[in-house]
């Protein structure tokens, strides 16, 4: 975005709660919020203790709120919990014991419900499992399993028990379990005969005899049933799930755990390059992951919430697992594709499960928005009162027809803008307080202090792009890179000093709300104007024929950056260079001609991570006609990339 004509385009246009949902809801006003989000920042200790006590069960009270050192935080030093408790054991005995905790459902349309009094019985039998073969506190555990209950359950036991869980998402090769499994030496993968996607089967277990053949730590594979296929099993080193749980006592007395123990390890996407083993820690992770569920979600133990993230990802562990569970609500989770047997499956699942709130990314927004709104009016959706949105920015246009056609324009949006490296939602709208704006992600959590800064560190005025940076600590950071202390420092505090640097580049409006622009290395310098990917992209998207694009930068010499777009076209229209000149124009028009694309290259489909989001750092490459050495593990379709190569 030009800097003149920043301020006034990003103002954007606002969107209320409607008075039933702020009636209802948990913060009801703008000045409440602006009550407790003073609170929280002034005192952050003294907010923080309060929340702590509140919100969760604690074995042993805590000596210290915060001991912050750049770049290490502890938080509720002192302190005992077992975060499994929090999330099944505390709601036995109460009214909640006998409803859903999880309502799975199979892509086949096998359906399994779990109470949280049956949660409980599958996940102390599993915590003895895992001690039975050897698991000890510290120790850590893959997890590489189709979205099922056992999926849930593994995790949780590995919580009940001290050990340290890395999920690796189901849809990864031998290569990428090999190489996490190494990187964090875990001693167990818990995998399945398989998987169900887009009606086919996901060979896992066929991944990990291939991978762990090259992983000397692993010591016991153990095979949940899901298909009922033949796979092959080591004698001594694999063992059934089922037959271990048969045996297994259902009795399991949780110990306590150090709120700073490690909870688990998570590798990033791999949207800009190698991806980071992020370590999370127990006491502060639950806190932040619980809060804000109940504040974001404005989550209520009636509510049938639905992410739509694999727990391979981290808004599967925060905001599948353990804020939703901590919370004692019902969860739905969904083993397979959107569109499998038809594309409306989603709208099935939320008209079936009578499904209050759902949580999506907008690469999932922008499919359904071009498969078309009839397969969504087919099905009653008056059971949603919230949606949300994570992953990318959200486009206005998608916003807009999210808002509309899923939300049927009472449904409040939460856009949450936040990282693996978080651990939680940091800025967002709380539904209930706060009228939204769409494409910004909005305002700050509770305790979180954004601010963007300029290449030396100071603050820009408001509607001027920058660096996204958080300057206070916050109980979900991360405690590290696993094993890599030089790559923590290096990669988020060493661009300026005693401040965390996100690596999204973003500007703040007049109103104090938040857009991100892009990554960072993505923000093009063109003719000395800096623009952000995503609002050139927003733009393209916005035009009726366009599905999905991705702008990227080559270096230019009259103009620094050129400004390069890969677009998918929506079903039905051609590719021409009259459509081409229409889109050149029509950016010109939404941001500036500044911005003006120098070149349109149309394309079946552009390459993304496995969690959905565009990887520009290939098209980057690509539109430069450079050959690709990049790390492409975690690229959903390496097709893709081949044919923009061809093509260009
Ligand atoms: P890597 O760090 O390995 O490159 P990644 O950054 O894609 O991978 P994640 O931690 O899954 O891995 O993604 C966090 C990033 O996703 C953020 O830094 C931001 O760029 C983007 N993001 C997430 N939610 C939003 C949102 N609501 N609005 C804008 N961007 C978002
Ligand atoms: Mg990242």
């Amino acid at each position: 975005m030009s800097d003149k004509t920043s301020s006034s385009a990003t103002d954007g246009e606002r969107v209320s709660p409607s008075p039933e949902f702020r009636k209802q809801a948990t913060v009801k006003s703008m000045a409440e919020y602006k009550r407790l989000y003073a609170e929280s920042v002034t005192n952050p200790e003294k907010f923080w203790n309060a929340q702590a006590k509140e919100l969760l069960q604690w074995r042993k009270p805590w000596k210290k709120t915060l001991e912050w050192k750049e770049p290490q935080a502890k938080w509720f030093v002192g302190g005992k919990l077992n975060v499994c408790e929090n999330c099944v054991d505390r709601h036995l005995g109460t009214p909640r014991e006998n409803k859903a905790a999880l309502i799975f459902e199979g892509e086949p349309g096998d359906q399994q419900t779990l109470t949280y009094k049956q949660l409980h019985v599958e996940v102390c039998k599993f915590a003895n499992v895992l001690e039975s073969l050897g698991v000890k506190k510290g120790d850590r555990i893959a997890i590489y399993m189709p979205m099922t209950c056992e999926a849930v359950v593994a995790m949780l036991a590995s919580a009940r028990i001290g050990a340290v869980h890395t999920v690796i998402f189901g849809g990864f090769s031998s290569e990428s379990i090999k190489d996490r499994v190494n990187d964090c030496q875990a001693k167990i993968v818990v995998t399945a005969d398989g998987g169900w996607r887009r009606g086919s089967v996901v060979p896992l277990k066929q991944n990990v005899n291939k991978a762990v053949t090259g992983c000397p730590t692993v010591t016991n594979v153990v095979v949940v049933k899901r298909i009922g296929n033949r796979v092959s099993m080591k004698p001594g080193r694999d063992v059934w799930y089922h037959t271990l749980m048969h045996d297994a006592s259902h009795k399991h007395t949780a110990k306590a755990f150090d709120a700073e123990s490690p909870l688990f390890i998570l590798y990033t996407s791999g949207s800009t390059g190698k991806p980071k083993g992020v370590l999370h820690t127990s006491g502060g992770y639950l806190m932040h992951t619980t809060i804000t569920s109940k504040y974001v979600f404005d989550l209520k133990e009636s509510d049938t919430y639905w992410c739509t993230a694999d727990i391979g990802w981290i808004t599967g562990h925060s905001y599948v697992t353990y804020g939703i569970l901590s919370n004692g609500a019902t969860n739905v989770i969904y083993e397979g594709a959107p569109n499998f047997p038809d594309v409306d499956r989603f709208w099935d699942i939320v008209e079936r499960h009578r499904v209050t709130i759902f949580y999506t990314a907008p690469t999932a927004i922008r499919a359904f928005m071009k498969w078309g709104d009839k397969h969504i009016k087919k099905h009653d959706l008056s059971s949603l009162r919230l949606l949300g949105s994570v992953g990318e920015p959200i486009n206005p246009e998608a916003w807009k027809w999210y808002h509309k056609t899923i939300g049927g324009g009472r449904c409040p949006i939460v856009d949450t803008w936040w990282q693996t490296e978080t651990g939680g939602i940091m800025i967002t709208t709380l539904p209930g307080a706060a009228y939204s704006k769409p494409g910004s992600a909005g305002l700050p959590f509770f305790g979180v202090v954004p601010k963007v800064f300029d290449d030396d560190g100071n603050e820009v005025r408001k509607g001027k792009n920058g660096k996204l940076v958080l300057t206070s600590p916050w109980p979900g950071m991360l405690r590290g890179l696993y094993g890599d202390k030089k790559r923590y420092k290096e990669t988020y505090w060493s661009e300026y000093k005693g401040v965390y640097f996100c690596g999204d580049g973003c500007k703040q409006d007049k109103d104090g709300y938040f857009w991100i622009v892009g990554r960072i290395d993505d923000v093009l310098n063109v003719s000395g104007h800096r623009i952000g990917t995503a609002e050139v992209e927003s733009a393209l998207v916005g035009h009726s024929g366009v599905a999905e694009a991705a702008v990227v930068g080559r270096p230019d010499e009259l103009k620094g950056s050129a400004v390069v777009c890969f677009v998918t076209l929506k079903e039905g229209v051609r590719q021409s260079d009259a459509v081409r000149t229409e889109l050149r124009n029509h950016v010109g028009e939404v941001i500036g001609a500044v911005a003006k694309p120098d070149e349109i290259r149309f394309a079946q489909a552009l390459p993304k991570t496995r969690s959905g989001k565009i990887m520009r750092r290939l098209l980057k490459d690509i539109a430069a006609g450079k050959e690709i050495h990049q790390d492409t593990t975690t690229l959903e379709d390496i097709k893709v990339v081949k044919q923009l190569q061809e093509q260009g």
